[in-house]
């Protein structure tokens, strides 16, 4: 019999869920989900939060 213990941290979902995600590369960002729109930086109206890495890169193309 085998037995698949899986330990599933589920902290880290917890933790996702603090911080918005970046829409190009997936990357956790530093903006809480909780911050207006208005005041983050790296966000892209129509294209969604990004990180500071993705948002120079799309600023300078
Ligand atoms: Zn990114």
């Amino acid at each position: 019999m085998k037995r698949n213990r899986r330990k599933e941290t589920p902290q880290i979902e917890t933790n996702s869920l603090k911080f918005e995600r970046c829409v190009l590369c997936g990357k956790q960002t530093h903006i809480p989900i909780s911050t207006p729109i208005a005041a983050r930086q790296g966000y892209i109206e129509g294209t969604g939060q990004l990180c500071p890495t993705c948002y120079k890169r799309i600023k300078n193309v």
